[in-house]
């Protein structure tokens, strides 16, 4: 299809009628495992689902056009989709990392350094001096995620690519925070973006998946290559139900970000928050870059509490906001991330990363926004304080 159209045409018209078994106008699905051959000289165009697949193919046509990527892979989630780029590099080569990457991604890599698979250097990617001084060790590899997970960091994608450049480095962007409807890091010179589409492509909560899609060919049909290899391949039923989630990506990601907007700007005006991390602030250190290399500022964001809120009991106490893990769906979500999504890093590498015990962060989903507000800072209010609340545990405790 044309890339002349707009991301919102692509993202609603992809696979539509390109049916020519039934014309059905809905690309349909198709759970076969294997396709028949006419002939044992012709080979058709899908011998085998892990190799290939129709409904898959739609989906990584679209997930590569919006991305502006010449190939795409889908995989069975996220994690697949990192792990299926770290066959681009070998024994002894150093892979550079963000060193306040999603909690998975860092364990990750992590057990495969420990394992020998590479050599590994965790690095704050908005300290200049850092990066500079990570890249004076040729890296091969080197991951970009932006903005972090939880703290938002915004990491500056031209200036890693342009070091990347000059040590022949093969860049890998991490754009689940945004997806292609807010920021695209292949404009930006990068190599390879991956997805965790189980967030806001398929914006549904319904499905676990990934995506790797790649610059140029033949990177792409090594990924490929290496996909089907491994069995990383995601399933068809998974990219169907993707797809279908990707046809509202761009208009469900504007309200929600209207939305994360709007509670941010209340909350940072309250006494009883003492840090927001969220790019769309003027105030936040990577505003400037966010402004230069995103279409906007996403629907994530978290909060430190002043050390009096009793961050537990607020938790606790929201009613539409849900407290679990992931992000980007219709529903707005809640978690601590040093409990639940970055458990898996040792407390001193949260401490490195800047997490700390008592943050919190949000998914902003399609709620009302005066609902989401409202539910925060009634919350806030009947958390009260630390004191007031081991009150009211010793109350509820005897049944008062
Ligand atoms: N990358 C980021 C930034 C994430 O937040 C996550 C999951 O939360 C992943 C990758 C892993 O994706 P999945 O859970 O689909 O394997």
């Amino acid at each position: 299809m044309s890339s002349l159209l707009h991301p919102e045409t692509l993202a609603a018209s992809a696979g539509v009628a390109a049916d020519d078994g039934f014309n059905a106008v809905s690309p349909p699905l198709h759970l076969s495992a294997n396709y028949f051959w006419l002939d044992p000289t012709e080979k058709p165009q899908y011998d085998y689902a892990r190799s290939g697949n129709p409904t898959r193919a739609h989906l990584e046509e679209a997930l590569a056009a919006l991305e502006g990527a010449e190939k795409g892979v889908v995989t069975a989630s996220g994690m697949a989709a990192l792990d299926l780029t770290l066959n681009l590099v070998n024994p002894g080569d150093l892979v550079l990392a963000p060193h306040d990457c999603y909690g998975g991604t860092h364990r990750l890599l992590s057990a495969r350094a420990r394992r020998g698979h590479f050599n590994l250097a965790f690095v704050n990617q908005t300290d200049p001096a850092a990066l500079a001084a990570a890249f004076a060790r040729k890296p091969k590899l080197a991951l970009i995620e932006t903005p972090s997970n939880p703290l938002l960091r915004v990491t500056d994608i031209a200036a890693v690519v342009k070091y990347a450049g000059e040590v022949g480095a093969v860049t890998v962007a991490d754009n689940t925070f945004l997806s292609p409807a807010l920021q695209r890091p292949i404009d930006f010179g990068c190599d390879v973006v991956v997805h965790s589409t189980t967030k806001f492509i398929n914006g549904h909560s319904d499905v676990v998946g990934g995506a790797v899609l790649a610059k140029d060919k033949a990177l792409g049909e090594a990924l490929a290559w290496w996909a089907n290899c491994t069995g990383v391949t995601g399933a068809p039923f998974d990219s169907f139900l993707t797809l279908r989630g990707l046809r509202t990506l761009y208009p469900r990601l504007q309200r929600q970000q209207e939305t994360a907007l709007e509670i941010v700007e209340a909350l940072a005006a309250d006494g009883r928050v003492a840090r927001v991390f969220y790019p769309g602030l003027q105030n936040h250190p990577g505003h400037e870059i966010a402004v230069r290399q995103q279409a906007g500022f996403g629907s994530m964001f978290s909060i430190e509490f002043a050390q009096e809120i009793d961050v537990l009991e607020l938790l606790r106490r929201l009613r539409v906001f849900t407290i679990a893990e992931s992000l980007g769906g219709f529903e707005s979500l809640v978690c601590v991330p040093a409990a639940m999504t970055h458990a898996a890093i040792t407390p001193e590498a949260r401490a490195i990363a800047g997490i700390s015990d008592r943050l919190v962060r949000f998914s902003v989903g399609l709620e009302h926004a005066g609902d989401l507000t409202a539910d925060i800072f009634e919350a806030l209010n009947n958390a009260g304080s630390v004191g007031e609340q081991t009150v009211t545990r010793v109350r509820q405790a005897v049944g008062a």
